[in-house]
């Protein structure tokens, strides 16, 4: 191990923690605490005012929080990072730091059916405008940018399609407009793309998947990567202009490179409270040890699947990156060499019916909406994750009539494949 330079699966398992300096304890703790004593009122003052790093409640921070947050920090190689409860409460947070009412931002076309609910729905009643765009051609979303517009958001790799964009492409026009690039990083993970090395400024999760990977526990987190200049007077006021509940405090002059994650924590989490579960955040540390093994198997059983669906007569259509002949495999060679992902989907000659056989038939694979467990999933989008979308949109976010979606589980290759072949039978 070389001591400056860690490489990534020494700080999957190391990064931000150390033995309990009170107990000896090798494993960090699960501070179950929702407060923290106060020297003297110095301290608590100095705490309050942001002088002084330092526990207050758990609703702000949270010692095991804590460790999880550097963890993922340095997987992503970012300066700081903010854990929360939820993916979507990530997101949250994320644009309540940049956005004011009457504002806009680019989104990708092809996301998670939950933000293009949230995106679309759920922020319109704060006055957050989304403007979709499709990715693929970066350049078409330069006509959407207005005066008002803030960020542009993306996922690395797009779910439930499995599809890669070309992020420095999008992050290279969002810049020329001066507006960060923030990309989901939920379905690649750290150990395929590194999103803050290819021009994005802000990273999110929903941790709830391949991080925790063990389908147990919710939680979110935002990285900062401490590049982008949030001081143009004005435009982004959080960070920009002076706090008052915070004595005047400019949160980009006072806290440099981490002031957005600062911005998100004490104006964010704050004052909405989705505060991550010091147990959850225990659970996340630990799924994030074996993050590396478990993708490389992810990675591998997937492609092992992609080709033999592909094979097979009663299948449609296999979209799966990692494919030679894949539209999409070019992106991944560059962006994700070390494998495209274990989430993708493909069709059924019999269409809407035979997906309906085939989910239903699966014995080994688990029926439900959640990817990135060990355990292989399925689910039919249409009916369910994408089902509040118009038909359009079901077809533009890659979520059609037709669509089956598998998350490719680490079991025996062979077993898994057994199970496909036997509901196939059926249909
Ligand atoms: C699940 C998911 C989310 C939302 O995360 P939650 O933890 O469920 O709130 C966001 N983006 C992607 C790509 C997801 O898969």
């Amino acid at each position: 191990m070389s001591k400056d330079n860690p490489g990534f699966a020494t700080l999957a398992i190391h990064a931000g923690a150390q033995p309990d300096p009170t107990t000896k304890a090798r494993i960090t703790p699960i501070y179950q605490t929702t407060a923290y004593v106060f020297d003297n009122t110095d301290h608590a003052a100095a705490l309050f005012g942001l002088q002084q790093f330092g526990n207050i409640y758990t609703r702000i921070m949270n010692p095991t929080q804590a460790v999880l947050e550097e963890r993922v920090a340095a997987l992503e190689g970012g300066t700081a990072a903010l854990a929360t409860s939820s993916g979507h409460a990530a997101q949250l947070l994320v644009f309540h730091t940049i956005m004011n009412a009457g504002d806009n931002f680019i989104a990708a076309k092809r996301l998670y059916g939950g933000s293009i609910n949230q995106f679309g729905n759920a922020f319109k009643s704060f006055d957050w405008n989304v403007r979709w765009a499709d990715m693929s051609d970066p350049a078409s979303m330069e006509a959407l940018i207005d005066e008002r517009t803030k960020a542009v958001f993306i996922e690395s790799l797009a779910n439930p399609g499995g599809t890669f964009v070309d992020i420095a492409a999008i992050a290279e026009v969002a810049h020329k407009h001066g507006l960060p690039l923030i990309v989901d990083n939920t379905m690649a993970t750290p150990y395929l793309i590194r999103p803050l090395d290819h021009g994005a400024d802000i990273v999110v999760h929903s941790l709830t998947k391949f991080m925790g990977g063990h389908g147990n526990s919710m939680a979110g987190i935002i990285v900062d990567g401490g590049t982008f200049d949030w001081s143009k007077s004005g435009k982004y006021p959080m960070l920009s202009e002076p706090r008052p509940e915070y004595a005047g405090v400019v949160l980009h002059k006072t806290f440099g490179n981490i002031a957005f994650a600062i911005a998100a924590r004490v104006l964010g989490l704050r004052d909405f409270g989705p505060t991550i579960a010091p147990m959850n955040a225990f659970l996340l540390i630990t799924g994030i040890e074996t993050l590396p093994l478990r993708m490389q198997r992810h990675c591998e059983n997937a492609l092992g699947v992609a080709r033999w669906l592909k094979a097979h007569p009663k299948v449609a259509w296999v979209s799966y990156p990692g494919l030679e002949d894949d539209p999409n495999h070019a992106l991944q060679q560059k962006y994700a060499p070390k494998g495209a992902g274990a989430v993708f989907t493909f069709g059924l000659k019999g269409g809407y019916e035979a997906g309906k056989t085939l989910v239903e038939s699966l014995k080994l694979f688990s029926h439900l909406a959640n990817i990135g467990d060990t355990r292989s999933l399925v689910i039919h989008p249409a009916s369910t994750t994408h089902r509040q979308l118009t038909p359009e949109q079901q077809i533009a976010a890659g979520a059609g009539p037709d669509v089956v979606r598998l998350s490719v589980g680490i079991e025996d290759l062979s077993d898994i494949v057994a199970d496909l072949e036997q509901a196939l039978e059926l249909v």
